[in-house]
């Protein structure tokens, strides 16, 4: 059996979080659990949590502490995170948030706090040439040259840049993480929890070093998981 890993990973907007927790998600066969995805779900199904989000997302403000871990409460009480874990992508973005989450997580505590470290400068001219698929979410680069939208690899949805991707928004959330998400950083280090992994890489090298500091945390944390282990025969 995989072991399961509960697992936040932490980091700028454009730090590669979405790409790699995807990956991370199938590595470990935990659900991924995105805020920033779950909002914008909200805003197409025209919930009245979208209607008010919507408009605190396209200004690239912070929606309510007390709203958005009441979400994450209720979507981490699902059998398939109680059972295997998660990988938390987009929150904690505030300290009160972290606070809430530790009391979510108070019988089944975070393995580790990934900050996928890259730096805004180059995060800012990621952001530019990001673009979207609305349906399901998948990550693109424009390359200069691509009629928009794009038809999706994996949906045939929509491909476009996002609504929150104008340079004034995107300067205003780099701003709120500075501000509201990097305290995160020591809160995380205090806790004996974070690893920080070097984001300017390949994808492939970045998950490497993901999984290597996930496999470090199983080795040396305690763990309340039940690990199979089985017998390899070596040549
Ligand atoms: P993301 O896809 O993580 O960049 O999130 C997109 C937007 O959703 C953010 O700019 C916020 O407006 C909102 N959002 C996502 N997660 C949170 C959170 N944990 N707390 C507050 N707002 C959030």
């Amino acid at each position: 059996m995989i072991p399961g890993a509960r697992l936040i990973l932490l980091g700028r907007q454009g730090a590669g979080k979405g790409t790699q927790c995807v990956r991370l998600s199938r590595h470990f066969v935990v659900p991924h659990i995105s805020t920033g995805d779950m909002l914008r779900a909200a805003v197409r199904e025209g919930t009245p949590l979208g209607t008010m989000a919507k408009e605190v997302m396209d200004a690239g403000g912070l929606v309510g502490d007390e709203i958005m871990v009441g979400i994450v409460a209720e979507r981490l009480a699902k059998p398939d995170a109680v059972g295997r874990g998660y990988i938390l992508d987009g929150f904690p973005r505030t300290v009160p948030q972290a606070n809430g989450l530790d009391d979510i997580t108070a019988d089944r505590p975070i393995d580790a706090v990934l900050d996928l470290d890259v730096p805004r400068e180059l995060v800012l001219q990621r952001i530019s040439a990001r673009r979207v698929c609305r349906d399901c979410g998948t990550n693109y680069v424009a390359g200069g040259v691509d009629k928009e939208p794009w038809i999706c690899d994996v949906c045939g949805g929509d491909v476009t840049q996002r609504d929150d991707d104008t340079p004034e928004a995107v300067s205003r959330r780099l701003d709120l993480y500075e501000e509201q998400t990097a305290p995160l950083i020591e809160y995380y280090e205090r806790q004996g929890r974070l690893i920080v992994v070097d984001g300017v890489a390949s994808t492939d090298e970045v998950f490497r070093r993901l999984t290597a500091a996930v496999s470090y945390t199983h080795l040396t944390l305690p763990t309340s998981y039940s690990v199979e282990i089985s017998v390899v025969a070596v040549p």
